[in-house]
């Protein structure tokens, strides 16, 4: 007879929960909360104890000892594991799926070495508990005012802080966190930041203002040893900010009292794979369930919280003005591409004022949401176009590598040297990407240097920072970028930002593009004339008469949000309703649509929604085929109770097809 049963969470699909026995009479028992090895089938894997108990419903013969318990290493506390029961919970999956994969690696390795190793170098740097702030500047009357609610905020308080590009939000955060740190001794504070890339600037500025605190950083590009140290000095109190990526807010933070998410409204909050969680989401569950504060940051709010703002769900704090002294926003003009015939894809308002800048020494960024050289190539002759074998995309052109690509299946050819059908040696590139326009500006501007970032410039580990940098040192008189150079940056010299094709996004299917255009368009403008130089965004338009580009030309979010919160009333979308989507994958259409059919017909209800299966806008990847079923409620427990039920008997059924659920999807 074992000494005790130990409830442990596995990361496994399906079930994932099971119990141990625990034989050991000497020593502690172990607690709910602690890591323990076992075997499962044929592997050593690390499980999370979410109970401790006297009795099993296992038969003794079936039932295995845990190997060990990880007893040098507190136990997670009651909080962290009741979020990860309710992300678990709220997004349909296992509870050992949700907990265990957020854990360093290294934590979850049989051997110890690395986890004693980082313990002890842990116990021996020195305390850096001194959060005395260093260099404050004066704030402006209503950045003092959102500094002061959110620094003196007792209790659950969702707090919008909607706050021009430039207007400092920054330092209002800084300035919060300095009050919180100050009034309590222990205090923890997690910020999140959308991008990786905006973590070295934040770091920075955080350092730079607390610099005798203990600061870590919680995102996919640190070494595991580095990881590792850093979860752990979360876990253990001694990092009193935290700031990551979506993925620390499943960090451990015993001391937690403040949240931060800037730039709340970006998409990369949203994970689009396996957990498919919201960090922002659960950040807010996470701050209500701790009873503390949360800061939404953004200058272009989600319509999710807008709306919690209007309805005073959320309190909204507002920075109407730039922060830096003569510092405005940027004029907005838009170029209308139908009487102003683009050469090398610019109008020639957009060359005039490039030169103005080349002239002035000033920077210049131009905006365009398409790497590659050339979205695809064809054949005038015959009609051939360069479509991927596996997926419904085309190949592009990418020139520089002499390569076509799939960017959905990552499939790779050489660049055909004639026609596969005709033979025809002429083809000929079809639309601009940032390589091609890179290309016609260093042939226009030959004396201008010229700096492309995306993702294809910026593959080797560390060159978008050094990139960035290069930028930032005034290296460069023309950027051209992808959405990587859209957000967050504060380029000092640069007055002008042109937006070089964004009217695709008018007309896409997704009911939110036009709320991500929106804010991308603002997010980039913003990026102009905040050092206090006059600056101007130019966007390049065949549809000059669009409302979307009215109200980014008056900066009116406001209005702008408003009408589009209408029309999502009036076509009960979200946030007047809760989605969740049902996707399936098969070789064949016909298969994963099938299995929708039989998905939608297992559980009827009238409490409800549930559409008709579709194919997915971009049907074939890799050779699959995708299909989707939305499921809708005007009421969030209806749709999680019944999500519930529908999951268990989609579990149970024996198929081939390959399914996920998605709750709250972004993309539709
Ligand atoms: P946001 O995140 O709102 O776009 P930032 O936080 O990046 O804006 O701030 C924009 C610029 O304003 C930064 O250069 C910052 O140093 C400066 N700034 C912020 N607050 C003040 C202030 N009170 N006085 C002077 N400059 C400020
Ligand atoms: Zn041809
Ligand atoms: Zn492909």
């Amino acid at each position: 007879m074992p000494h005790c049963i130990l409830q442990i969470a596995l990361d496994t699909p399906l079930n994932s929960v099971f119990d141990y026995g625990w034989p050991h009479e000497e020593g502690a028992l172990p607690l709910v909360g602690q890591l323990a090895l076992v075997s499962f089938g044929r592997r050593e894997v690390m499980g999370l104890i979410v109970a401790v108990k006297h009795e099993t419903d296992v038969p003794p013969e079936k039932l295995k000892d845990a190997l060990a318990v990880r007893s040098q290493l507190a136990p997670l506390s009651k909080e962290w594991l009741a979020l990860a029961g309710f992300a678990a919970d709220y997004y349909q999956r296992p509870l050992g799926e949700v907990a265990l994969p957020g854990l360093p690696k290294n934590l979850r390795i049989p051997k110890t070495v690395a986890l004693d190793r980082a313990l002890k170098k842990l116990a021996k740097l020195d305390a850096a508990t001194d959060a005395t702030p260093s260099g404050m500047p004066p704030l402006n009357p209503e950045q003092r005012e959102a500094a002061d609610a959110i620094g003196g905020a007792i209790g659950f308080k969702p707090l919008l802080l909607y706050g021009v590009t430039g207007s400092g939000k920054t330092e209002v955060y800084l300035q919060a966190c300095s009050q919180v740190l100050a009034r309590d001794p222990q205090a923890q504070i997690l910020i999140l930041v959308p991008e990786i890339n905006l973590t070295p600037q934040l770091e920075g500025n955080i350092r730079a203002r607390f610099p005798g605190l203990a600061l870590a950083t919680l995102h996919s590009s640190l070494s595991e040893g580095e990881r590792m140290l850093h979860w752990l000095a979360a876990h253990g109190g001694q990092a009193r900010i935290v700031l990551g990526t979506r993925l620390a807010i499943l960090a451990s933070l015993p001391h937690l009292k403040l949240i931060v998410i800037d730039e709340e409204h970006d998409p990369s909050y949203k994970q689009q794979e396996g957990l498919r969680y919201s960090a922002r989401d659960l950040a807010v569950w996470r701050a209500h369930q701790l009873r503390i504060p949360i800061v939404l940051g953004s200058a272009t709010p989600s319509l999710e919280s807008w709306h919690h703002a209007q309805t005073g769900r959320y309190r909204k704090l507002e920075l109407r003005e730039r922060a830096v002294r003569d510092a405005v926003l940027p004029t907005v003009r838009l170029l209308d591409m139908e009487r102003d015939k683009p050469k090398e894809g610019l109008t020639s308002g957009l060359l005039a004022a490039l030169r103005k800048r080349l002239e002035r020494g000033e920077q210049s960024l131009l905006f365009l949401n398409r790497r590659g050289y050339a979205p695809v190539i064809t054949c005038e002759s015959c009609g051939w176009i360069s479509n991927c074998t596996r997926c419904t995309s085309f190949m592009v052109l990418h020139k520089p590598e002499h390569r076509l690509r799939c960017h959905h299946c990552s499939l790779e050819l050489r660049i055909p040297r004639h026609c596969p059908t005709c033979g025809n040696v002429d083809l000929q590139p079809l639309g601009r990407g940032t390589q091609r326009f890179e290309e016609g500006l260093a042939a226009m501007f030959p004396e201008a240097r010229i700096l492309r970032i995306d993702a294809d410039s910026t593959r080797k580990k560390g060159s978008a920072q050094e990139a960035f940098d290069t930028v930032h040192r005034g290296e460069v008189d023309i950027l051209i970028g992808t959405q990587m150079v859209a957000k967050g940056h504060d380029f000092k010299k640069l007055t002008l930002v042109g937006i070089l094709n964004p009217d695709t996004a008018l007309f896409s299917q997704d009911y939110r593009a036009s709320e991500r255009l929106f804010a991308q368009l603002m997010q980039v403008a913003g990026r102009a004339g905040r050092a206090g130089l006059a600056s101007e965004v130019l966007i390049q338009t065949r549809y000059a008469q669009h409302p979307l580009y009215a109200a980014v030309v008056k900066h009116d979010y406001d209005r702008y949000a408003g009408s589009l919160l209408e029309e999502r009333r009036q076509a009960a979308l979200p946030p007047y309703m809760y989605q969740a989507l049902l996707r399936a994958e098969a070789p064949e259409l016909a298969t994963a649509i099938a299995f929708l059919e039989g998905a939608r017909d297992i559980l009827p209800t009238d409490a409800i929604t549930l559409n008709d299966p579709i194919p997915m806008t971009m049907t074939r990847v890799y050779n699959v085929d995708r299909a989707q079923l939305l499921v809708e409620s005007s009421s969030r427990p209806a749709l999680q109770a019944f999500l519930k039920e529908w999951v268990g008997l989609l579990r149970a059924l024996k198929t081939r097809v390959r399914w996920s659920l998605e709750v709250d999807p972004l993309d539709i």
